[in-house]
């Protein structure tokens, strides 16, 4: 599918992928390589090399997941520098990071950025209009929370 990047809002997208589901989402990323080219892509650094090696995409690879890159993700997202998150983990083996992996779902929560755990919602999340004709994520008002008394 060939987009024109003119007419869209350019989406900051998050990839990752534990090392079980990598080959899920390079398959995923591979389909619609001319969508997710269009855009500035962002993921953890084993997930990010493969994305450069197999599909050719330009993508700005973070620290390995293990070593920081889950952290790296969610630090973004508490920024506002994340339109949504592709985060295909693995839900049948241990993750040594799983603390990270969780706090990076809780804030992906938090700042009501979208998030795709499998190809079945990444595939309702890429073939959106919203993609296209943009979309300004409400930025939940936390101010009750900053002026709460202690
Ligand atoms: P990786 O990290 O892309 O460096 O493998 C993914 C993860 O396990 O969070």
């Amino acid at each position: 599918m060939e987009i024109d990047e003119e007419k869209i809002w350019k989406k900051n997208i998050a990839l990752i992928a534990h090392d079980n589901k990598k080959k899920d989402l390079i398959e995923w990323a591979e389909y619609n390589k001319g969508v997710l080219a269009a855009h500035n892509l962002i993921a953890t650094g084993t997930t990010g090399s493969l994305l450069k090696q197999n599909l050719g995409l330009e993508v700005k690879a973070l620290q390995s997941g293990p070593l920081g890159g889950d952290q790296q993700i969610g630090a973004m997202i508490a920024e506002g520098k994340i339109d949504f998150v592709i985060f295909f983990w693995d839900p049948l083996e241990p993750q040594p990071h799983d603390p990270d992996v969780k706090a990076l779902l809780r804030l992906t929560v938090v700042w009501n950025v979208p998030v795709a755990c499998n190809r079945a919602t990444a595939d309702f999340i890429i073939s959106s209009p919203l993609m296209i004709e943009g979309y300004k994520r409400q930025i939940p008002n936390f101010e009750a929370y900053y002026q709460r008394s202690l």
